[in-house]
Parts: structure tokens; C-alpha cells; sequence
């Protein structure tokens, strides 16, 4: 799990501008296009009754409208987030539409993976669990150098095979990340 602590930390950290980009324009369209429709079964549709109250009536429509628009947004912005974490966006999509109450969008928030990133070498997309770029080689997280797996930088032996990490001169800019902690 080096992306965690290497990685890109700006999960939900700046949870502004940014993620509200992540929202396409259909699904605002469509989120005011459900609020309307459900305004129109609430006061046209719907039987109006003699001795109604019109502000129960109000806050219904109201409600309901918003909870169905917020859920039309957020499939708009499962749509968009799949895609910079290399997953399906069909299959989540589907996932928050069929699981009843919002319980997808939970599922979906529990399991998605890190964001891809690129190389900083060729560009290439890669997700931040990699050590290194399947591309170019490049090494983006510290491993052990007997049995490769990731390690993380302030290790000084490695929890796997318990090698001298020291030993392996890391890349400098590796290296870089110990100072910080
Ligand atoms: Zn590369
Ligand atoms: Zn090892």
C-alpha cells in the first residue's frame, strides 16, 4: 500500500473545484430535468385533495426531487471517477443504480482503487500500488532489493525477507521522502 503514503494524498482532502469538474454535463442536465419531473408528479400528476396542505405538499415534491437529482449526479460522477482509477465504469454505474438506498455509491466509495497516475519517465498511466512503470522500469516506490516487494522508505530491514534495506542504494529521489517523516 505504498500509494498511501507516497502516493497522490489529495483524496478528499481538496474536495472542491476538482471533484465538482468530475460531474459531466449530462448528468446536471439530467439531475434538473429529474427535479422538474418529480415537481410535476408531485403537483400535477398526484390527485389534489380538498383540505391538502399545500407546504407538506411543497416540502415532498421538494425533497424527493433533490434526493433523486443528487443521486443522478453522483452515477454522473461514478462515471468520470472509474475512469482516472483504471475500473468499469459501466459495471459501477450499474452497481449505484441497481443496489437500493445509496448502498452502491457505498460499495463503490469502500472499493475503489488509488488514482492512476503517470510516469514521470514515459507518461505511461499507473496505478500507485506499482513499484515500478511497466513501460520504461522507472521506479516509483522503494522495494527490497532480494525480494522485491515494497518496502516502505523509513523501513531499515524489509518486513518480508528482513534484508538490509541500506544496502540497496534506493534512487536519490526516493530517498528524498525519508527527511520528510
Ligand atoms: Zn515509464
Ligand atoms: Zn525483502
Amino acid at each position: 500500500m505504498n500509494g498511501w503514503l507516497s502516493g497522490r494524498q489529495d483524496n478528499g482532502a481538496n474536495f472542491g473545484d476538482d471533484e465538482l469538474r468530475m460531474i459531466p454535463r449530462w448528468a446536471m442536465v439530467g439531475a434538473v430535468l429529474v427535479f422538474a419531473a418529480m415537481q410535476w408528479v408531485f403537483h400535477v400528476v398526484m390527485p389534489h385533495h380538498k383540505h391538502e396542505v399545500l407546504a407538506l405538499r411543497l416540502m415532498m415534491s421538494y425533497t424527493w426531487g433533490a434526493l433523486w437529482a443528487s443521486y443522478v449526479l453522483l452515477i454522473g460522477y461514478v462515471s468520470r471517477d472509474t475512469q482516472r482509477r483504471g475500473m468499469s465504469p459501466a459495471l459501477w454505474m450499474l452497481v449505484c443504480m441497481i443496489l437500493p438506498g445509496g448502498i452502491g455509491a457505498v460499495v463503490y466509495f469502500l472499493l475503489r482503487q488509488p488514482e492512476l497516475s503517470r510516469c514521470p519517465n514515459c507518461a505511461t498511466s499507473i496505478a500507485s500500488s506499482y513499484n515500478f512503470c511497466p513501460q520504461c522500469q522507472f521506479q516509483t516506490a522503494p522495494v527490497c532489493g532480494i525480494c522485491h516487494r515494497g518496502v516502505r522508505i523509513t523501513d531499515v530491514y524489509c518486513t518480508q525477507c528482513g534484508h538490509d534495506l541500506a544496502s540497496d542504494g534506493a534512487p536519490q529521489r526516493l530517498r528524498v521522502y525519508s527527511d520528510g517523516d
